[in-house]
């Protein structure tokens, strides 16, 4: 069965690592046929946008994206390319999972994490009012009516909401995937005692779409000491349920735990689409310089084949990226080997071929 998908290689290290994810699905003997679809800081230059619509069109074509990382430039500039993705496709669950593999040094060798953050509200919803600006001072004179209280006037503002149709369907999907998956305990992230109206929200309809799942166990944690369990024993954490930003910390603490970014993988799941991309960023740092680790690329590939219903290849995937990791022989510089990009990439394709 020929799959197709939308391949976005992205900026920095984003084409090399896409080349070779590329090369192991194809080792992997999936036959998949690859809509290439440039997105990101130089197609911005040519285009005027980092996200032409012909991208989202190839992914309502396709429904299924392999994405490498793409540049936003901090404080000006377009607006995340990642987040207009999430929302143009309503993306509304990320899942990250972080796992220690034997022979990847760490300090807590027995993790075994899920992250799933919701994806479309919160913070990251993009609704800002920029400091000076005429709008915004209406907002500070309508927030000094209603709520008594005066936003300095030179203050920006960044607007919250989280609904409960929002969170509903990411507390759904997180519970179903605990349940498919055998996992027991999902562990929900908030700090709804300061943020009562809008982390509330989140809380309280998790803890009433939980009574659905007797099968789970649902536990509330605040943020600030799920970060601190993390660091402590994250070994006793399963899945966690986050809203937007702390999933978005959160998951990062969760892949920092397991070996760095250079292993850490993802999907963005919604209805109709999903979008499969590492959790790392564009790294300027080492772009060009084919040393970039492609395993969170990979491994990002390999949950797509499994949503593709092409497990036994996803499985020979998974199992080529812990041999490699065991053996320790054919490392990137992140993970302390001399290894290239392609070098890396090679060695799975005939793991898994
Ligand atoms: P980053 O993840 O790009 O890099 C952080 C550090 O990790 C760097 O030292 C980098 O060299 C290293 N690193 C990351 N991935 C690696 C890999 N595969 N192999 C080896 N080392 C790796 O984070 P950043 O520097 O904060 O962000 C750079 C750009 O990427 C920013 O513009 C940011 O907005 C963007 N970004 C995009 C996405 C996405 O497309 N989903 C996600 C995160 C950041």
């Amino acid at each position: 069965m020929r799959h197709r998908v939308t391949l976005i290689p992205g900026d920095g290290i984003g084409p090399e690592v896409a080349d070779a994810a590329r090369l192991v699905v194809e080792a992997a003997g999936v036959d998949v046929g690859w809509d290439v679809q440039e997105a990101g800081a130089a197609v911005a230059d040519r285009e005027g946008t980092p996200l032409p619509e012909r991208v989202l069109d190839s992914i309502r074509r396709s429904r299924t994206a392999l994405k490498g990382p793409i540049t936003t430039p901090v404080g000006s500039g377009f607006r995340s390319v990642n987040v207009a993705l999430r929302q143009g496709l309503d993306l509304f669950a990320a899942v990250r999972p972080a796992r220690s593999y034997p022979g990847l040094p760490t300090r807590h060798p027995a993790v075994d994490l899920v992250t799933i953050r919701e994806n479309t509200e919160d913070l990251y919803r993009g609704i800002e009012f920029a400091r000076g600006a005429p709008d915004t001072q209406r907002l500070r004179a309508a927030l000094e009516h209603l709520a008594a209280f005066r936003v300095p006037d030179d203050a920006g503002i960044t607007v919250k909401p989280i609904s409960i149709t929002g969170t509903r369907r990411v507390v759904r999907y997180a519970l179903d995937f605990a349940t498919r998956n055998g996992r027991r305990t999902v562990t929900v992230g908030h700090k709804a005692n300061i943020m009562k109206f809008s982390d509330g929200v989140f809380l309280e309809t998790a803890l009433e779409v939980a009574r659905e799942y007797p099968q789970i166990e649902v536990r509330e944690m605040q943020v600030d000491e799920l970060a601190m369990w993390l660091a402590w024993e994250p070994e006793t954490l399963d899945v966690l349920l986050l809203p937007n930003l702390y999933g978005d910390i959160i998951s990062d603490l969760s892949a920092g735990l397991v070996g760095g970014l250079g292993v850490a993988p993802g999907a963005n799941l919604g209805w109709e689409y999903a979008v499969f991309e590492p959790v790392h960023g564009s790294a300027p740092d080492i772009a060009g310089r084919g040393v970039a680790n492609p395993l969170a690329m990979i491994l990002s590939a390999a949950m797509m084949l499994r949503h593709l219903a092409e497990g036994a290849a996803a499985a020979r995937v998974d199992a080529a990226v812990a041999e490699l990791l065991r053996e320790g022989r054919t490392l990137t510089p992140d993970l302390g080997g001399s290894a290239g990009t392609l070098e890396v990439a090679e060695a799975l394709a005939r793991l898994v071929g």
